[in-house]
């Protein structure tokens, strides 16, 4: 059974829809991360699930309770949910120690050192905010949160306040304290590589949907829609055509993967480590841009047909700009295929 479930979520603000027909459910343990551009409508999904917004339609369940339809309203407090905002919110009045104790009833101070220990800030009860790092700070509103033993954490872009390395290191400390404590947890974050590393399961929202709920893997490799495809990295379209011996495109033909009749235009979705580059007087495109980024370079090349696509190589493979290049497809997974607003089959259920 899940711990959290919600059934067809229905939203507006002043007759504006931002949050329709999201259905999700999180089994006990697992961490969903809602990832989407700014004004998706995840925090309302969030905010939703915590009782702070009342919804319009639909259904959510907390631990098999029923805490919120079009006419019932459980309010936040009654909802045994634990919240991590960006902005850390712990009291700078308050000790450590008091600030972790916040939400629990007298006489629990073992709970509050054993939330401490846990977040690694054992003995510094009696320190205040403001004598600590971000980093520590968001350790104690992670530990004020879990201190009462919620039935689900609720995280908004917690580590959005966090500089980049600090992001790195909070985002693999909050996930493994997580998995220690068995906390079910919903994620809400616009960074896609934070969403890869923190979620079981991942769902990506755009414009108050949810276009694809899966693993991070599956959502990666098999987006089931252009815009999934578009928000998970770097991404180029290749035009393609079904036909019978599969889908022919400008860099040859690939597994048909869509059931679509012969003569269909469909679109490839290829990610710069999809392709593989070797300098070709005769080959099939030419390089037009050259960017180091660190790990790698990209290439951009503009193909015979007039298409733009990129690849990474490594430093050793370093091409001047407008040098002739044969451009291949590397991947070892099918790659997705895309026509007009057709959703591909989700395998995976
Ligand atoms: P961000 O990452 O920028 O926080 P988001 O995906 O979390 O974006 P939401 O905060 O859920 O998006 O907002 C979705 C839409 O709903 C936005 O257009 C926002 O302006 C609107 N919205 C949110 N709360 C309210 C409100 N209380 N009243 C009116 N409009 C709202």
């Amino acid at each position: 059974m899940a711990t959290v479930t919600c059934h067809n979520l229905y939203k507006s603000f002043d007759d504006q829809p931002v949050v329709q027909n999201v259905n999700l459910s999180v089994p006990p343990g697992e961490i969903l991360v809602l990832l989407g551009p700014s004004g998706c409508g995840k925090t309302t999904t969030l905010r939703l699930i915590a009782g702070f917004e009342q919804l319009d339609d639909g259904r959510i369940e907390i631990n098999n309770q029923l805490v919120a339809d079009g006419s019932r309203h459980v309010p936040p407090e009654k909802r045994r949910i634990g919240i991590v905002f960006q902005d850390y919110a712990i009291f700078p009045h308050l000790s450590l120690a008091q600030n972790v104790g916040f939400g629990l009833k007298r006489g629990q101070s073992d709970r509050v050192e054993e939330m401490l220990n846990f977040v690694g800030l054992g003995g510094l009860g009696e320190r205040m905010p403001h004598q600590l790092s971000g980093g520590q700070q968001q350790r104690v509103a992670l530990a004020r949160a879990l201190a009462p033993q919620p039935v689900v954490l609720l995280l908004d872009e917690p580590f959005s306040n966090l500089d980049a390395a600090l992001r790195v290191e909070m985002r693999q400390e909050v996930r493994r304290l997580l998995k220690a404590s068995g906390t079910t947890a919903v994620f809400v974050t616009h960074d896609q590589e934070e969403a890869l590393f923190m979620g079981d399961q991942v769902g990506v929202m755009n414009a108050g949907r949810l276009e694809q709920v899966g693993t991070p893997e599956a959502i990666f490799h098999q987006p089931r829609t252009r815009f999934v495809a578009e928000f998970l990295g770097q991404t180029d379209f290749l035009p393609g055509e079904v036909t019978d011996q599969g889908v022919q495109t400008p860099l040859g033909t690939l597994p048909q993967t869509l059931p679509l009749a012969s003569g269909t235009a469909v679109e490839v979705a290829v990610r710069p480590d999809d392709l593989l580059l070797e300098p070709d007087e005769a080959g099939n495109g030419r390089i037009v841009s050259r960017q180091f980024v660190g790990i790698a370079f990209v290439y951009g090349v503009r193909l015979d047909d007039g298409t733009l696509v990129h690849s990474w190589q490594p430093h050793e493979n370093s091409l001047a700009e407008g040098t002739a290049v044969t451009v291949q497809f590397a991947a070892p997974h099918d790659l997705p295929c895309f026509h007009q607003n057709h959703i591909v089959p989700d395998k995976s259920r």
